[in-house]
């Protein structure tokens, strides 16, 4: 892993005009209130856990990243490919309950300085999106639903027709998520891959030994991000597998459903 800070992998705060920043990275499980089997640093509310447990490591993020929770959104989460151009208006939806989130969401992307785009993660791959001279800031969940539906796309296409932004000056990362190594999927979601007009993926899965296929989100959504014209120098991939590390992530798949959430974050701070 690049960094493993004492609340968050991968944290980065990339300088951008004037004095702002673009900070981003995940969450992870440490340093946290929860109990089991959400220890400890849980963030999703939707899971099981006591909803004041989740707010109390909500606060305890928001004090590190020095960026209120009052400024935090949040969307639903549904494995859809629907995404929001979020402004003031929608500031704190999300951050302290469930049903305050962007309802039907799972993407979302602002040109605002002083708001943190959220969601949740335990396996589902995080797309973080930025543009540097614009400052502008985007955030996807993607799992197979969301990738094989083409949400990077959707996020690709807002930033171009609602902020102007043209595909060739967009950064992409695609942050940690279960990996191929631990990723076997069936004929169901191999079909979906395979429906997706203009991409050759067939070197995205390899069938295994069980009859089944190993398969990377991470190469498919890179193939999608470059099919909407982002410049494959400006695609970072994160190594980190979250079903490899549960003594530091929470994975899904690893751990049978029960489990808590980290959260993925991308902002733009400072020049206020
Ligand atoms: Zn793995």
């Amino acid at each position: 892993m690049r960094e493993v800070g004492p609340f968050a992998v991968e944290h980065e705060r990339i300088p951008v005009q004037g004095d702002k920043a673009i900070i981003m990275g995940m969450s992870h499980r440490e340093n946290g209130v929860s109990r089991a089997p959400f220890q400890h640093l849980n963030m999703g509310f939707h899971v099981g856990d006591d909803g004041q447990d989740v707010i109390v490591n909500r606060q305890k993020f928001a004090e590190w990243l020095h960026i209120p929770l009052e400024t935090w959104i949040g969307a639903e989460q549904v494995h859809g490919n629907h995404v929001v151009n979020v402004g003031a208006e929608d500031v704190g939806r999300g951050a302290r309950s469930i049903e305050t989130a962007i309802q039907g969401t799972d993407g979302m992307y602002t040109n605002h300085t002083g708001i943190l785009l959220t969601a949740c993660f335990a396996d589902c791959v995080p797309l973080y999106f930025y543009h540097k001279d614009d400052t502008i800031v985007g955030l996807a969940h993607a799992g197979w639903r969301g990738t094989t539906s083409e949400i990077a796309g959707q996020i690709i296409n807002g930033f171009n027709s609602k902020l102007g932004i043209h595909p060739k000056d967009i950064h992409a990362v695609i942050g940690p998520s279960i990996q191929s190594c631990c990723y076997e999927v069936d004929d169901r979601v191999i079909s979906a891959v395979q429906a997706i007009d203009g991409l050759s993926p067939e070197r995205v899965y390899q069938s295994n030994q069980a009859g089944k296929y190993q398969m990377s989100l991470q190469a498919l959504n890179r193939m999608i991000l470059e099919k909407y014209g982002v410049p494959s120098e400006q695609i970072r991939v994160s190594k980190v597998c979250t079903s490899c590390h549960t003594d530091l992530l929470y994975s899904h798949r690893k751990e049978n459903g029960h489990t808590g959430r980290m959260l993925s974050y991308i902002g733009i701070v400072g020049g206020e």
